[in-house]
């Protein structure tokens, strides 16, 4: 017989897939690193059980302890399913732009979510950094995750997705292409890829209203490359200790519009349903397209499910409603 024990069992091992229609006209091969397939439906599921793991060690995290984070969604979705298997309560603090969608399948999952006002500085007691840091210092036998600033994070993705990918592709590929958000998943894999063959480049796609891409380049924090997007999951106003510049080699900064359009192009061009920085990601990709020659193998991770977006870029009232359409 085959099976896990649990569902923890079943993370990883996600297949990678070939981008056929979106990226016809690009010289390489494209393979998609299909994330959605990972049981929380996300990416996130790799870091969040590996965050747990590590403080469960350090002590950090008590049996029958609660677990604070603020997060978007998709981290709080793996934390949940790990707090069920191993006994631990979640409390989620979320900013209000994400969609209802996001916030009821974490409640299924049992924990509680407190949403913040989205348009407030980060050091703003009312924002969502602010609000899980002193739930955090309030309640007792809890432990604020802190997905930003917690290497574990990167540590996950050095320890499975990176491998994953240098194995998947016999060690061919030539190019890694991710959103950064927290910046765990472009830190963890471009490492190890990177240490299996330098000449691998990584690089990073950012929204407009982030201010990864000018740090990247210039070493400067410009507050007024900050203002409120739309995409989901990637770019921030704040500098996370996950992002490790030096290991990106570009960043590419990808529209809210074209975010969104080449999210609905996913699913209707390649038959996959993929949440909003998939879109984000490919069209990163194509936006890249001068730096790929014949014979590369360019590896982009698509992150999450389609159906956190189904009342958003799923919807066309939603989509004429912010001009998309
Ligand atoms: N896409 C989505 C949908 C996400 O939830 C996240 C995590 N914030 C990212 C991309 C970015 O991943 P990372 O945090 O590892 O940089």
């Amino acid at each position: 017989m085959e099976y896990s024990e649990n569902i923890l069992g079943t993370i990883g091992n996600t297949p990678l897939v070939k981008n056929n229609n979106l990226t016809v006209d690009l010289p390489c091969l494209v393979l998609d690193k299909y994330e959605t397939l990972n049981p929380g439906k996300s990416v996130k599921d790799r870091m969040a059980l590996k965050m747990i793991e590590d403080a469960e060690a350090t002590g950090k995290l008590k049996p029958g302890g609660t677990i604070i984070e603020g997060t978007s969604g998709n981290t709080g979705m793996g934390l949940a399913l790990a707090a069920i298997i191993k006994g631990y309560k979640c409390i989620f603090v979320i900013s209000d732009k994400q969609s209802k969608e996001k916030i009821d399948v974490l409640k299924a999952m049992g924990a509680e979510v407190v949403v913040c006002p989205t348009e407030v500085e980060p050091d703003d007691p009312r924002s969502y950094y602010s609000v899980s840091k002193r739930m955090a210092t309030e309640i007792p036998n809890s432990w604020y995750v802190n997905q930003y600033d917690n290497l574990s994070n990167t540590a996950a993705h050095y320890e499975s997705t990176g491998p994953e990918i240098w194995k998947q592709t016999d060690g061919k590929i030539t190019h890694f292409v991710v959103g950064v958000g927290t910046g765990g998943t472009i830190s963890g894999v471009g490492k190890y890829l990177k240490e299996q063959n330098p000449n691998i480049k990584v690089w990073g796609v950012d929204t407009y209203g982030s201010v990864f891409k000018k740090y990247h380049e210039t070493g400067i924090f410009d507050k007024n490359e900050i203002y409120p997007y739309i995409t989901e999951g990637i770019g921030e106003d704040i500098l996370p200790k996950n992002v490790d510049f030096d290991l990106i080699d570009g960043f590419t900064k990808v529209t809210d519009r074209d975010a969104a359009i080449y999210t609905r192009r996913l699913a209707r061009e390649e038959g996959m349903f993929l949440g909003n920085s998939a879109g984000a990601a490919i069209k990163g990709v194509l936006q890249l397209k001068e730096h790929f020659k014949e014979n590369d193998v360019v590896v982009v991770l698509f992150h999450d499910h389609g159906s956190r977006y189904v009342g958003k870029m799923f919807n066309d009232e939603w989509m004429k409603e912010k001009g998309f359409l």
